[in-house]
């Protein structure tokens, strides 16, 4: 029987590679080992991308064995053509990634994770329809000229998976840059919609094993395609990390059979580990936001609250505060609960707000940070941001552990989140945030509400009645400001 014929060396390279990728996962676990994490990743990234470079040149000793096939250019010379293509394409591609990273704005990274997940699936299914196309060259064709039948299965499963990326990860991207309404949209008949498309993708998949015409693999292509655009844009509002982190999943998966079609080990491992990661983070935040699991990633089922949410807004009294007498109350406390979200991304008030916390303990004041898993727009965006301000990791809390504590919190001083706070989650079957678990803010004695103005509404898109609660004062300004403010208020 043929083998694909590995060098031990590069056998062993990618296995230090897929290691350095498990100890980055672990690292990423907690703020305070993410930087070795990511040094892990990177060191990993280089021995798998180098590895996969030099076994396209003689330098390696792969020794194919008689019989075996190689699956690069091992024994002859190297393809310096191919090669200059393929430096040309780092070179290309990586002062692309370059420029984009230095210029993109933190509170912009959820749409362009979103980008760079479709531009993985795009890649799968090119890299599905080359193999496809030219099968001699990836080593998957049989001496009669015809396909593999077990890497037809990789191949239809890899295209299809990439497709369904691909134009997932769009939708989302739009999505999240807001060019298109994060609301959920709803067709009808779309669960018999999705699962007969499904169903027909699966059947042709195993089809494709018996007869591997054009016409079955591009069928496949485009009902993957229209399926990853039918299973995102019912997802919507409250949902959408979930979306993020799945799709974040499917992204590594679709790597995976990349991986299979290409025959590379360290793509393969590496792929399932994303893939995996994104599954169990997907997990967590349908805990976290109280929503099943298959629901969300079926397209909405259950997403008829979400679309009859967003209530027309109510003229109720509420009541102003100022930079002085958030300063004054906070100055006089015990206990102060932070609560960042979204708007403390957009203003950038992290520093500030750091500040704010130092002069506040310098008075006594016991401060501590209460983190939501979906605030902000990504998962793990609060904790960043805080880490960034040099925020002491030992006041930051998750959800969990500090809801309890807003009943002896003499003031919750909410800055920028609007949806993680909003008691509709608990009360109001018709929100679209309902059954989230929200901070209990409305337990402390005094709340603080750092926002822009009364107009705006969080993501969801829903009013909040933690504005109009006898214990809420409204900060409406830019949270950075708002908190400059506080800050050489509590110090004069
Ligand atoms: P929200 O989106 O609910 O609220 C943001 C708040 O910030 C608004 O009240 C807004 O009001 C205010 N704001 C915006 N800009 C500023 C500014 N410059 N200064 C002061 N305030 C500002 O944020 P949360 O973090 O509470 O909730 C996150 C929401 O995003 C959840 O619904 C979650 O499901 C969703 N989401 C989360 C993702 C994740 O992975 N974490 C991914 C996608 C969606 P105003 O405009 O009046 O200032």
């Amino acid at each position: 029987m043929e083998h694909v014929a590995v060098s031990p060396w590069v056998a062993l390279a990618y296995l230090v590679s897929g290691v350095l990728f498990i100890l980055a996962l672990r690292g990423l676990s907690s703020p305070a080992t993410s930087r070795a994490g990511n040094r892990y990743g990177m060191i990993g990234m280089t021995i798998a991308v180098v590895t996969t470079l030099l076994t396209h040149f003689p330098m390696v000793p792969l020794a194919p064995k008689p019989g075996s096939f190689c699956i690069d250019s091992c024994g002859q010379l190297p393809d310096w053509i191919a090669a200059g293509e393929i430096f040309a394409a780092i070179a290309i591609g990586g002062a692309i990634g370059f420029v984009i990273a230095r210029k993109i704005a933190m509170t912009d990274m959820p749409q362009l994770v979103a980008a760079f997940h479709s531009l993985v699936g795009l890649a799968a299914v090119l890299v599905g329809l080359a193999a496809y196309l030219n099968p001699d060259a990836f080593g998957i064709m049989l001496p009669d000229g015809q396909i593999n039948p077990v890497s037809r299965i990789e191949l239809g499963l890899g295209i299809a998976i990439g497709a369904i990326t691909f134009s997932g990860s769009v939708i989302a991207f739009l999505k999240l840059a807001g060019k298109m309404s994060g609301s959920p949209i709803l067709l009808p008949g779309r669960h018999v919609l999705n699962l007969g498309t499904l169903i027909a993708i699966i059947g042709l998949v195993a089809y494709f094993t018996q007869d591997q015409s054009a016409w079955v693999i591009a069928t496949i292509t485009v009902l993957s395609f229209i399926i990853g655009f039918l299973l995102i844009i019912p997802i919507g509002g409250a949902d959408m990390p979930v979306v993020v982190s799945m799709l974040n999943s499917y992204s590594g998966w679709a790597a995976a059979a990349m991986g299979f079609t290409l025959h590379n080990t360290a793509m393969i491992v590496t792929g399932a580990l994303v893939g995996s990661s994104g599954a169990i983070l997907s997990y967590i935040m349908c805990k976290a936001m109280n929503r099943g699991f298959l629901a969300v990633i079926a397209g909405g089922f259950g997403a008829e609250a979400s679309a009859a949410g967003g209530a027309a807004r109510e003229q109720r009294p509420w009541k102003r505060g100022s930079a002085e007498d958030a300063a004054y109350m906070m100055k006089e406390a015990e206990n102060v609960i932070i609560i960042p979200g979204y708007g403390m991304a957009v203003s950038q008030a992290q520093h500030a707000l750091r500040e704010m916390g130092d002069v506040l303990k310098k008075e006594g004041v016991n401060v501590k940070y209460a983190i939501h898993p979906v605030a902000g727009r990504m998962p793990g965006h609060m904790n960043v941001l805080l880490a960034e301000a040099n925020v002491p990791y030992d006041e930051v809390f998750e959800l969990e552990d500090i809801n309890s504590e807003f009943a002896q919190a003499d003031v919750a001083f909410i800055i920028g989140a609007n949806d993680v706070v909003n008691p509709a989650a608990k009360t109001d079957k018709s929100s679209p945030i309902y059954g989230m678990p929200v901070f209990d803010v409305d337990k402390a004695k005094t709340i603080f509400f750092v926002k822009r103005s009364m107009g705006g509404v969080g993501y969801a898109g829903v009013d909040n009645d933690v504005f109009y609660m006898d214990q809420t004062m409204m900060l409406l300004a830019d949270a950075k400001k708002m908190v400059e403010d506080i800050v050489k208020a509590l110090q004069h």
